[in-house]
């Protein structure tokens, strides 16, 4: 396996095997604690919230997706039934599905994944695909429509299970974007004219499609946690503001670091007047923060780079842009998953590395590259609870029912949103500063 490729495409099963074997270990040796004891059980039960892991307190917006029940059989099943059942489905399958696991994404199913990323690179490794029927994306709700977005009309594209939503983009609903983005019109509709735009909405990869048609529609485009920079510098040039959504501590972080002074970066917090600010506040801002964060990123802090730095002096330091921005000015580094990846990878001397972003993510780097000393910052266990909701089970479950020739728990973008939310990817896709 090249460390350079951006994709891990489905390891030999001999480095399978020995990444298992490490990860058993490190499990064994990490501190005993988890954010919450629920962890230890299997996500059948989580009604009505996100369930265990970084974002159980967070509020769960009305209408979020529920899970029907599936067959009892795949809720008993044992680990070792439940690994025969899925290699077995995905033989016969063959070529006609492909599975995608995102980077945060448990071990026990990231296994079974022909590629490996963040959310875009898998939207698009899927493309390489064509054989594929089925797309079974193993990592949350806006993921799965991404891809569906971006693939043909005949592929299905399935997400195993519905609940598996984002809670930061949960914090961000078209209704709420659409009544800031009409305050902020009439605000800024006697601006004299200057060949800009008064405002673009440019909104963080991790949304509903509905917000990427959205901004699509307005003129507007996505953004990655690699390109946010690039996607701003985009936007400047067309426009004299930005409306920035839904993670605060990206766009942030980026405008900070091109040099927007933080007096210049409002934040618009949803169902208050003019967002919570001043009208003139508003005229003056070069960049409008969205008021949602990833609570996976949120849990970093300072401190935890203070220990660090006094226990292994010389330790790098790479955090996630998605982190408080204290805590990325802390670190040595900022960088999206991607990075993060490729620094390890690149590093020929042997290197202690603290890294704050997913727990998964860490511990699997660790068990890849036991030449370093790799750890996560925040000591206690607590993973992505929305992406924890893809059991073994539900892999089981989906993949066998497409073995039957049924498709189920297919994510399909409607049709008036896909034009739109399209333009906007291809926008940032063509983006130069
Ligand atoms: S890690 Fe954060 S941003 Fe990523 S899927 Fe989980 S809640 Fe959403």
């Amino acid at each position: 396996m090249s460390t350079n490729t951006i994709f891990t495409d489905a390891a030999s099963a001999q480095h399978n095997a020995s990444v298992a074997q490490n990860i058993a270990r490190l499990n064994l040796l990490a501190p005993g604690s988890t954010c919450s004891d629920d962890l230890k059980s299997n996500p059948w039960d989580t009604p009505g919230g996100y369930g265990p892991g970084a974002s159980e307190t967070d509020e769960v917006p009305a209408g979020y997706p529920v899970q029907g029940s599936i067959p009892q059989e795949y809720l008993k099943a044992s680990d070792q039934e439940l690994d025969a059942r899925i290699l077995a489905a995905k033989e016969t399958l063959g070529e006609r599905a492909v599975i995608l696991g995102h980077f945060y994404q448990r071990d026990e199913v990231v296994k079974y994944a022909d590629f490996v990323g963040d959310s875009f690179q898998l939207a698009n490794a899927a493309l390489t695909r064509q054989t594929a029927e089925a797309i079974v994306f193993c990592g949350v709700h806006f993921m799965a429509e991404t891809a569906d977005i971006l693939s043909r009309e005949d592929q299905a594209v399935i997400l195993p299970n519905l609940a598996a939503g984002c809670s930061m983009a949960d914090m961000a609903d078209g209704p709420s974007v659409q009544q800031c983005w009409d305050e902020l019109t009439e605000l800024y509709k006697d601006e004299q004219d200057d060949g800009r735009l008064p405002v673009i909405p440019v909104t963080y990869m991790n949304c509903s499609a509905e917000l990427k048609a959205f901004v699509g529609r307005n003129g507007g485009l996505v953004c990655t946690s690699s390109n946010a920079a690039t996607v701003l510098e985009w936007a400047f040039e067309r426009g004299r503001r930005v409306l920035f959504f839904p993670d605060q501590h990206l766009g942030r972080n980026t405008a900070k670091a091109m040099g927007v002074p933080l007096e210049q970066m409002p934040m618009w917090t949803p169902r208050k007047a003019l967002g919570g600010n001043e009208a003139a506040t508003l005229r003056d801002a070069k960049v409008i923060l969205w008021h949602g964060f990833c609570s996976v990123h949120k849990r970093f802090n300072p401190g935890q780079i203070a220990k660090a730095r006094e226990e292994y002096p010389g330790v790098r330091v790479i955090v996630h842009p998605e982190c408080p921005m204290e805590v990325v000015d802390a670190a040595d580094e900022a960088g999206s998953t991607d990075y993060i990846r490729r620094a390890i990878a690149d590093a020929t001397e042997p290197t202690v590395f603290a890294i704050g972003t997913e727990i998964n993510m860490v511990n699997r780097l660790a068990a890849e590259y036991p030449q370093h000393t790799i750890f996560c910052l925040d000591p206690v266990i607590c993973p992505c609870s929305t992406m924890y909701r893809i059991h073994p089970g539900y892999l089981a479950w989906v993949l066998e029912e497409l073995v039957a020739g049924r498709v189920v728990n297919r994510i399909t973008v409607p049709a008036e949103q896909q034009g739109d939310a399209k333009i906007a990817l291809e926008r940032m896709l063509a983006a130069r500063p």
